[in-house]
């Protein structure tokens, strides 16, 4: 098939990738003068890892990132565990691969190189989708310039804002959470006394949390989440007022010591999206952010994008005749999985937040000191999510 994809994100390089690697023609564009992912980091759950495996991808991505030996969370202000989910070995054993933190940068750095491989001159950046022409037996797109680009098959991995999704469905605004989610990264020397703890850390209180890991040995991803009545602003990284931040997180050990390291934080207001009731019409497809944006509570939003970029490769027939049953059934398959995460993302960015956080934790997840007691157990509960996707089952078939 005849593919082109809009959006060289996660999940448009993904994607391009799966396809290139099934044979199919893909043509990817960006329209970012070039492919820079803004200095961020990026937890990769076992689930994403498999898929990343399998894309010939994992072992890159695992010499660039760490393995976390666990998440902890705990009380931001006293530094008290609450919970813990062990992962390191326990979490390859259990999912058939690590989880991971790594440099978003490094990530996109690695499946851009792996696509140049797989299918040179595939990727095309400043080239950016303005309209399109969706027909039951082909598809054609304009970009910014007026060139028209024709195939077999268009996937919108264009975003939140998906210019895709909106003419294919129509006008439907993203709803602002009341959530700010602010950015840094901190550079620790070996024996730092600003250095968190090893592992991933989430860190909670009333009406904010933060989160702390390491993406390579000398540097910590942090983000900071607090809450806003309203959010009027345009743009994704807005530059942040540190003094701002530094009060909100006041007395809170760990991160008011690495905010004092924090020159200048990016924050952005988190939208979210009712899940939707089709994702295709015709031959154009949504996939990623641009048909189920999630709040990062869950740290799932890249990954699902990485599942469906691998899905769809999996299941669309080899050449152009007819897509529409391989769309469905990618609906049909992926559509309630990433509704589950989406929905768990919103009600962790309440329990994370709640004036209570240590009742209403123990209340609604059965971890606790069970987790010392009972690793199996805690682990269990996460066995949809770590240990699904597409490559759920051992004999590595479409879940
Ligand atoms: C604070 C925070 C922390 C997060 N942490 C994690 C985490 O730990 N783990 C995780 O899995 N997820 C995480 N996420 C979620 C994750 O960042 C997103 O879900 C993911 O990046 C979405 O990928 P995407 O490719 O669908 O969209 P995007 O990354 O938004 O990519 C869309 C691309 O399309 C391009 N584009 C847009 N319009 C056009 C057009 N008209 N023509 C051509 N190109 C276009 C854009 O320039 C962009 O490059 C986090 C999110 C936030 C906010």
């Amino acid at each position: 098939m005849r593919i082109l994809i809009a959006g060289a994100g996660i999940a448009g390089l993904a994607a391009a990738l799966a396809l290139a690697r099934k044979g199919h023609e893909v043509q990817l564009i960006e329209q970012a003068a070039a492919l820079e992912e803004v200095g961020a980091g990026l937890q990769l759950g076992p689930n994403a890892m498999r898929v990343l495996d399998a894309l010939g991808v994992g072992g890159a991505v695992a010499a660039a990132g760490q393995v976390p030996a666990a998440i902890t969370m705990r009380d931001g202000r006293s530094a008290r565990e609450i919970l813990k989910i062990p992962l390191g070995d326990a979490a390859r054993r259990r999912w058939g691969a690590a989880y991971m933190t790594a440099h978003r940068a490094d990530l996109v750095a690695i499946l851009a190189d792996a696509l140049k491989r797989a299918q040179p001159g595939s990727l095309r950046t400043g080239v950016m989708l303005t309209t399109l022409d969706n027909r039951p037996d082909r598809v054609a797109v304009t970009t910014q310039t007026g060139e028209t680009l024709a195939a077999d098959l268009l996937i919108g991995a264009d975003g939140i804002r998906s210019v895709v999704r909106r003419q294919l469905f129509g006008e439907d605004a993203a709803r602002f959470t009341g959530h700010v989610a602010w950015r840094a990264l901190i550079r620790v020397d070996k024996a730092d006394p600003v250095a968190p703890p090893a592992g991933v850390g989430a860190w909670i209180g009333p009406r904010r949390h933060a989160v702390t890991y390491r993406i390579r040995p000398d540097l910590v991803n942090l983000v900071a989440v607090t809450e806003q009545a309203d959010w009027r602003e345009e743009g994704w990284n807005l530059p942040g007022d540190i003094d701002r931040l530094r009060a909100e997180f006041a007395g809170w050990g760990t991160i008011s010591r690495l905010l004092d390291r924090v020159e200048a934080p990016l924050r952005w207001g988190l939208h979210d999206r009712k899940p939707m009731r089709a994702w295709h019409r015709d031959r154009t497809v949504l996939i990623g952010d641009a048909c189920h944006p999630m709040l990062p509570f869950l740290a799932q939003g890249a990954a699902m994008g990485i599942e469906d970029g691998f899905a769809l490769a999996q299941l669309l027939p080899p050449d152009g005749a007819d897509a529409e049953p391989a769309l469905t059934r990618f609906f049909a398959l992926r559509q309630p999985r990433t509704a589950r995460v989406q929905a768990m993302a919103r009600s962790n960015g309440v329990d994370f937040h709640e004036g209570n956080p240590l009742a209403n934790l123990a209340m609604r997840l059965p971890l606790g000191r069970a987790a010392a007691v009972r690793p199996d157990a805690v682990l269990a509960r996460w066995d949809w999510l770590y240990g699904g996707g597409p490559l759920a089952s051992a004999s590595g078939k479409l879940a």
